[in-house]
């Protein structure tokens, strides 16, 4: 489309031509395809603003056209031309609420005049506007002649009852629907505080479990410490009567001392070993009561690995009593520092060669330390009797004794101790073995200490 397509003109000039621009007005927005809502509201605007422009300007020449709208398509385009030239060329429409009816309302410059222009888009399914049909359309709008102010007045009075009726629909839409939302916002509190509810319930459950648990764990803590306050007290009491009966042994056995018979001399070794191994019982038992109510405090220094390695191999020869057993200490990797306390560590170490040796037939018992990341890796392996894997675990509980090992000897409370200490050291001890194939106990230690 090019220029715009006049449809229809005609004159403003007296009160009546208002209804007939009205009316007209309505005419051609049916013709060019308008809903019928918006052929009331573009004759509504232009009958509003040819009362205006009555007023203000003496009446002008209304010209009904089509032209290209937005997006190319085509509107349906009112010029209202005024008789007497607009103040300072603007135009303001009474109500503010007349531009809203249609898609543009304001003043354009046209050829020289300045022309109040309103425009609306036809609907897209509307018939298409083709030169054929706007000549068509055209020729009926000039054939249909305008009626009386009378005819005009009782479509607006039908218009307004449909208006009319239209806002009681919506209203009574309205009211269903207002409805509809207290009965859901109903719903959805009682489901609400029927949620919160439950959370409460919930919460009490869970804060009443807390307390059981915070209490169960004080009535644990407060076992715990009990026995080894006992284990501390009895292992004390203990030392000292044995000690004794130890020195009256040795007393008795002394060549010094009034000669025994060999049946006496018998009896009293035999007091002696019991002596000393109660005595070795004590001990560990007081050892073992001291690390579990915290009492030992870590002597923090850099330790040398290959030193206390060396230190260890020295002492621990004379324990391989066994020829088929070899005792093989590894050369750690260098720099094999590690911040520790080298008495405890060395004590673990000890202890655990010890049970190594103790447990070994034949093969080897082997010293190895291993630096993997900010860790150590301490092992020692045998090729000894090895531990069922159930037991794995069971072996580090005070007391303890793997059934059938009992004749070697011992108490059940080195690896526990072992354990605790390597834990105070800030370590974890771990257990793999295989029944017949040997063990290995790996002792993993952060390399700045705990
Ligand atoms: P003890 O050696 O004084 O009996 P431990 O706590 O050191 O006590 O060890 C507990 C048990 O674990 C031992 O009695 C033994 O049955 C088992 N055990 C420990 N070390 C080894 C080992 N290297 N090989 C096989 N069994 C072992």
């Amino acid at each position: 489309m090019t220029g715009p397509a006049v449809l229809l003109q005609m004159a403003l000039r007296v009160e009546q031509d208002i209804f007939v621009v009205r009316q007209r007005g309505r005419e051609v927005a049916a013709a060019v395809g308008l809903e019928h809502q918006d052929q009331v509201r573009i004759a509504t605007a232009l009958s509003e603003v040819a009362r205006d422009l009555l007023h203000s300007s003496n009446g002008a020449d209304v010209t009904f056209a089509v032209a290209a709208g937005p997006a190319g398509r085509p509107a349906l385009q009112v010029d209202l031309t005024p008789v007497r030239p607009l103040e300072d060329g603007r135009y303001q429409p009474q109500s503010g609420a007349v531009a809203r009816l249609v898609d543009m309302l304001g003043v354009v410059q046209e050829e020289g005049d300045t022309v109040v222009r309103m425009s609306r888009r036809v609907p897209a399914n509307a018939q298409a506007l083709t030169p054929e049909r706007l000549a068509e359309l055209r020729e009926e709008l000039g054939r249909s002649a305008p009626g009386s102010a009378l005819d005009e007045l009782a479509s607006q009075n039908g218009q307004l009852i449909a208006a009319l009726d239209e806002v009681r629909s919506q209203r009574d839409e309205l009211a269903v629907l207002n409805e509809e939302l207290q009965e859901t916002n109903r719903g959805v509190m009682a489901l609400y505080n029927q949620l919160t509810e439950e959370l409460e319930e919930t919460n009490r459950g869970v804060v009443a479990l807390y307390a059981e648990l915070d209490e169960k764990s004080a009535q644990l803590r407060a076992a715990s410490e009990s026995k080894s306050r006992f284990l501390a007290n009895v292992s004390h009491e203990l030392r000292a009567p044995v000690t004794a009966i130890i020195g009256l042994g040795r007393l008795l056995a002394d060549s010094a001392s009034d000669p025994l018979t060999a049946e006496q001399a018998r009896q009293v070794g035999l007091i002696r070993s019991s002596a000393s191994d109660l005595l070795g019982l004590v001990n560990e038992l007081l050892d073992l009561a001291k690390a579990e109510s915290g009492r030992i405090e870590p002597n923090w220094a850099e330790v040398d690995l290959r030193a206390l390695y060396g230190q260890l191999r020295g002492t621990l020869r004379a324990l391989a009593t066994r020829p088929q057993v070899e005792l093989v200490v590894e050369e750690p990797p260098t720099p094999a520092l590690v911040r520790s306390d080298e008495v405890l560590l060395a004590q673990v170490l000890r202890n655990l060669l010890h049970n190594g040796l103790k447990f070994t037939e034949q093969g080897e018992v082997r010293l190895s330390a291993e630096r993997v990341g900010d860790r150590w890796s301490l092992s020692v392996s045998d090729t000894g009797v090895g531990i069922p894997p159930e037991l794995h675990e069971r072996v580090f509980e005070e007391f303890y004794q793997v059934p059938g090992t009992t004749r070697v000897g011992g108490t059940g409370l080195g690896l526990p101790y072992a354990r605790r200490l390597v834990t105070i050291l800030g370590g974890t001890l771990e257990l793999s073995s295989e029944p017949g194939r040997g063990s290995t106990f790996t002792i993993s230690l952060p390399v700045g200490g705990a």
